[in-house]
């Protein structure tokens, strides 16, 4: 079928309020392709922007009809939700709202729900969920391949306690403990691999299990010199593996603002107490005489709002996690070499950090009925490569695998881990561990989404 036809038939099927857009130089079709990433972005023949979950499975349903390849897209923070001009992009933007039902601690989440959304309809509830560090990412993706992690109520998909689910034959299905469990284990890890999930139930907590009765979290920023690595690296130690709070954070290498010409750590612990209890538990950090400091409190709702920055949209970025069993401090002295040589050969890339994320271990059961499967790692490095120049694809992308490598030297490969939320081109078994998990994959993808419509992974 013709685009222009498709584009009108999809126009008579679906409610009043969604869009199909044709036209790229739309006022609306650009603001739905400028994203996180320009990296690798494609134009589609036209965008869909379904108002309801109804328009949702419609306009699923006419693309299969019709033949037309599509992805769905939420947040949009992925490089993998565009689609050339064969295709078009179901952007769920217009479909969102949460849902929340506090006596039964469960929230609703529809399409194209951002994380933001999700906290602030939480907060006056005095409920929380797990959630990543960024307000503008999409909830639903986030959940589905895995959601790292809250260190009290664990990894993200371990959450998911139903879902609706649109599979490749355009069916509604209804998914849970009692209606398509196996489907429930798949989509706990790896749901965007399987179908398009129109809405999540999700668990929610009550914040007096944070310990207060607003949410509240300290949050410590502390910068260093690269000529402090190594007590920093001791410190630091000494807080992730404390069992005495709970905690989390991050040792960010960044080029300080505002010149951006020196490199510096970026310590920003967080941990559940009060102001004059993590005064005293950063006090490793703080001896060691760090060039600015400071120690303030957030709540639930704002929970990434300090790292807004990292959402702006454009330029060329790449964001990479990858687990790690352990980790040393000459690695992440190599880490530190191989950020200062990125910037020294691309000095586009100026805003580029290496980041060591830890989690104290989750006080949940780690027991986790998922497809995700990385229930006990609690430490992560983040890639997040940010530069302008197209010419630098290619070292920026080798300096990314070179980083990698650094922090995985000791570890074998049998124990790597990738993310499946941030990768795709890591083998199957660095993303889920253990055959019989990637078995049974495997054999949901043949059940419901056999010839590949939503993506070729698991084939
Ligand atoms: C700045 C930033 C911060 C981040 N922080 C964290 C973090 O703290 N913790 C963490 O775990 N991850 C984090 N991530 C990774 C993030 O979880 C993934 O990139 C996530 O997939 C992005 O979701 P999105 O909706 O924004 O992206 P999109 O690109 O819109 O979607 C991601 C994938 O899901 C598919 N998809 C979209 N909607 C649906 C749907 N309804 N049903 C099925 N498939 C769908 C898309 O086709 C695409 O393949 C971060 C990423 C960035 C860029």
């Amino acid at each position: 079928m013709a685009s222009s036809s498709f584009i009108s038939l999809l126009t008579s099927k679906l409610s009043s309020k969604s869009k199909v857009l044709g036209d790229p130089t739309s006022p609306d079709f650009v603001a739905s392709m400028a994203r996180w990433s320009n990296l690798g972005v494609k134009t589609p023949f036209a965008i869909v922007q379904p108002a309801t979950g109804e328009d949702v499975i419609k306009t699923v349903r006419e693309a299969l009809n019709a033949g037309v390849p599509f992805v769905p897209a939420s947040g949009g923070h992925s490089p993998w939700s565009t689609i050339g001009k064969e295709g078009i992009v179901v952007d769920l933007a217009l479909y969102k709202g949460v849902e929340v039902y506090p006596q039964r601690r469960l929230a609703t989440v529809k399409g194209g729900t951002l994380m933001k959304d999700l906290q602030s309809v939480l907060h006056p509830h005095k409920q929380f969920t797990a959630v990543g560090n960024g307000s503008t990412v999409g909830v639903i993706p986030y959940y589905l391949g895995g959601g790292i992690n809250t260190p009290f109520i664990g990894f993200a998909c371990k959450n998911i306690v139903s879902a609706k689910f649109i599979n490749a034959q355009g069916e509604l299905i209804d998914v849970s403990e009692t209606e398509n469990p196996e489907l429930l284990w798949g989509i706990r890890g790896a749901g965007q691999f399987l179908g398009l999930v129109t809405e999540l139930t999700i668990k929610t907590y009550p914040y007096s299990i944070l310990g207060n009765d607003n949410g509240q979290r300290m949050c410590g920023t502390y910068i260093f010199l690269p000529t402090q690595l190594d007590a920093v690296c001791s410190a630091l130690r000494k807080i992730a593996e404390s069992s005495q709070y709970v905690s989390s954070g991050h040792c960010m290498i960044v080029q300080a603002p505002p010149d951006m010409k020196q490199q510096v750590l970026l310590v920003a612990p967080q941990i559940f107490c009060s102001a004059e209890e993590a005064a005293v538990f950063f006090q490793p950090l703080i001896e060691i005489g760090p060039v600015q400091q400071a120690l303030v409190p957030s709540t639930f709702e704002k929970h990434s709002d300090h790292l807004d920055w990292i959402c702006a949209e454009g330029d060329f970025k790449r964001f990479n996690q990858i687990g790690l069993p352990s980790w040393s401090t000459e690695n992440f002295k190599r880490l530190a070499e191989l950020h200062a040589e990125l910037i020294a050969s691309c000095p586009d890339a100026v805003r580029t950090g290496y980041t060591l994320e830890w989690h104290t271990p989750c006080k949940a059961e780690r027991q986790m009925k998922s497809s995700f499967g990385h229930e006990n790692v609690d430490c992560w490095l983040n890639l997040l490569s940010w530069y302008t120049d197209a010419a630098n694809h290619e070292l920026v992308r080798s300096m990314d695998q070179k980083a990698q490598a650094a922090m995985r030297a000791g570890t074998q490969q049998d124990d790597f881990i990738s993310y499946t939320n941030t990768t795709r081109e890591d083998p199957l078994e660095y993303r889920y561990k253990e055959a019989d998990r990637i078995e049974g994959l495997k054999k949901l993808k043949k059940e419901f989404d056999p010839t590949g419509v939503f993506t070729k992974e698991l084939l």
